[in-house]
C-alpha cells in the first residue's frame, strides 16, 4: 500500500516561464489547492522547455516527495517534452495509447474537424504509464509511479489542468491521516512589516503551531495563520492565535473579528461606509483617479462612493473645487502655500463636499471627502517639498477636518498608490473612530 502524501513538489514546464515572459499561476493554484485538502507543498520547481532539465527536476521531485505534480509540456510541438522526459525518468519506452488516440481524433471530430498529423504524438505515454482523460483540450494528462512517488504530468492551459486535477488528481490524494492544514488571513493597515513583526514578537516563532508569517503588498501587510494538527483542535486553536494576533496589531487588523478573508482596503471602507449608511466623494491631484479606480474597482461600491473630482493642475484645483487662487496663484510666488501644502489639501477636501452638495442637489451632498495633493516624481521635488511629499485631507459632514503629510518613498507608482491607499486608511480610522499614527504620515494638521 503505497504511503500518505506528506508533501509535494510542484514542477513547471516552460521557457516562457524561465523567461520572465509569462506568469507561472498553475504552482499558486496547486498548492493553494493541495492545502485545502491537507497536502503542503514543500516546493515549486520552474524549469525551460528541455528534456534534461525536465527529467532532472521530476527525478529530484521524485525522491523528495511523495507527490509529484507538473504541468506543461503536454502539446503537440517540437517545445513539448514532458513525455519525453517523463519516459526517460522511468527508463521507459514511448508507445502510442491507443484509447488516447481515439480521445484526441474525437476532439477534433465533435469540432467538424481531422486531427492534424501533429497531434498524434499527443497520444504517446511511456509504457509505465497511464493517460489522464482531458475534457477541455487535446492534450491528455500523464500518471506514473517514480521511485514510491505518484507523478502527475497536467496540462499547461489553466483551463485544462484544473478540470484534470479536479477530475483524475483529487481523487489519488492521500493527506497524512488525523491530520489537517487550516489557515486564516488577518491584513493590516498602517504599520509597516517590521513594526507588525515587532508587536507579534514571539507569536511569529518559527515552529510555533499555528505558525504566524506576514506577506507584504502595497501598504497592506497580511498575517497569515496556519495550522497543521488534528482536526479537532484546529478551530480553536486559530481562533486563540487569531485573538492574540488582533489584541497585539488592534485597529490595525482591517476586518472584524471572525473575518479572516483576504480583503482590500477599499472593499473594507466601503462596507463601513454601506454599515453607517454614509458617502464618500474624492478629489484628487497627484493620485489621477487612482483612489476612485480602487473603489470602483469593488463592485456595488456605487451604494456608498458618489465620484469625484481630478484636479491635477492648479486651474482645475481653482475652477472646480474652488481652491483660492492665492494658494495656488497662476504666477510664482514663494509666499503662496502651493499646490502641496496643508492649505490647499484641506481646501480641496472642503470644496470637494461643497462641490458634492450643489452638484447633488436633493440629494444633501457625502457625508466624507478625501483629498490628496503631492509630489509623485520623480521631477518637481524642492528641498522643503521633495518627491514623495503628499497632503492628504479628510473632511466630513459633522465638521471634522483631518490634514496629514506623508513622505513616502519609491519611485512615481509607489508615491501614488500609497497615496490612494493612506487616504482610504485615513477615512477608515474615522469610521471606526480610532486614532493611529500612519506609515510615513511626517505631520498633522490642525483639526
Ligand atoms: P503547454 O502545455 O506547455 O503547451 O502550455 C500551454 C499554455 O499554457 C502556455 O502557453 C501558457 O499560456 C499556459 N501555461 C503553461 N504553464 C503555465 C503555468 N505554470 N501557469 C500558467 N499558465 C501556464
Ligand atoms: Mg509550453
Amino acid at each position: 500500500m503505497p504511503g500518505e502524501h506528506t508533501a509535494c513538489v510542484i514542477v513547471s514546464i516552460g521557457d516562457e516561464l524561465t523567461l520572465g515572459q509569462s506568469l507561472d499561476t498553475n504552482s499558486r493554484w496547486l498548492s493553494a489547492r493541495l492545502l485545502e485538502c491537507g497536502i503542503v507543498t514543500a516546493r515549486h520547481v520552474t524549469v525551460p522547455d528541455d528534456a534534461v532539465a525536465v527529467e532532472r527536476a521530476v527525478r529530484e521531485a521524485a525522491a523528495d516527495a511523495p507527490l509529484v505534480i507538473s504541468t506543461g509540456g503536454l502539446g503537440p510541438t517540437e517545445d513539448d517534452l514532458t513525455r519525453v522526459a517523463l519516459a526517460a525518468a522511468l527508463g521507459d519506452e514511448l508507445v502510442e495509447d491507443a484509447e488516447a488516440l481515439r480521445a484526441i481524433e474525437g476532439w477534433y471530430a465533435a469540432r467538424g474537424a481531422r486531427m492534424p498529423a501533429t497531434n498524434r504524438v499527443q497520444s504517446q505515454r511511456p509504457s509505465g504509464a497511464s493517460c489522464l482523460p482531458n475534457p477541455h483540450g487535446t492534450a491528455p494528462g500523464l500518471r506514473a509511479r517514480l521511485r514510491g512517488a505518484d507523478v502527475f504530468c497536467l496540462p499547461g492551459p489553466p483551463r485544462e489542468m484544473g478540470p484534470m486535477f479536479e477530475a483524475c488528481v483529487l481523487p489519488a490524494l492521500r493527506p497524512p491521516a488525523g491530520r489537517v492544514v487550516r489557515t486564516r488571513v488577518l491584513p493590516t493597515f498602517g504599520y509597516g512589516e517590521s513594526r507588525v513583526a515587532e508587536l507579534l514578537g514571539d507569536l511569529m516563532r518559527r515552529g510555533r503551531n499555528p505558525l504566524v508569517g506576514t506577506t507584504a503588498s502595497v501598504g497592506v501587510v497580511t498575517v497569515r495563520l496556519r495550522y497543521e494538527g488534528g482536526a479537532k483542535e484546529a478551530e480553536s486553536a486559530l481562533a486563540e492565535t487569531e485573538r492574540a494576533v488582533r489584541t497585539a496589531l488592534g485597529a490595525a487588523v482591517l476586518t472584524p473579528e471572525g473575518d479572516t478573508r483576504e480583503r482590500t482596503l477599499a472593499e473594507v471602507v466601503l462596507d463601513l461606509l454601506k454599515e453607517r449608511n454614509e458617502t464618500l466623494a474624492v478629489a484628487e491631484s497627484c493620485t489621477g483617479g487612482l483612489l476612485g479606480a480602487m473603489l470602483t474597482g469593488v463592485s456595488g461600491s456605487s451604494v456608498a462612493f458618489a465620484g469625484g473630482w481630478i484636479t491635477y493642475t492648479n486651474a482645475m484645483k481653482h475652477a472646480e473645487l474652488g481652491v483660492p487662487d492665492r494658494f495656488v496663484p497662476d504666477a510664482a510666488d514663494a509666499r503662496a502655500p502651493g499646490a502641496v501644502s496643508e492649505e490647499t489639501a484641506r481646501a480641496m477636501a472642503l470644496g470637494c463636499r461643497e462641490r458634492a452638495r450643489f452638484v447633488l442637489r436633493g440629494a444633501a451632498g457625502v457625508d466624507h471627502a478625501l483629498a490628496i495633493t503631492g509630489v509623485a516624481g520623480p521631477d518637481g521635488g524642492t528641498a522643503a517639498k521633495p518627491v514623495g511629499t503628499v497632503w492628504i485631507c479628510r473632511a466630513s459632514r459633522d465638521g471634522t477636518v483631518d490634514a496629514r503629510r506623508f513622505l513616502f518613498r519609491g519611485g512615481r507608482d509607489a508615491v501614488r498608490t500609497w497615496s490612494a491607499m493612506s487616504a482610504l486608511g485615513m477615512l477608515r480610522l474615522r469610521l471606526l473612530g480610532v486614532e493611529m499614527e500612519l506609515l510615513g504620515e511626517v505631520e498633522r494638521g490642525e483639526g
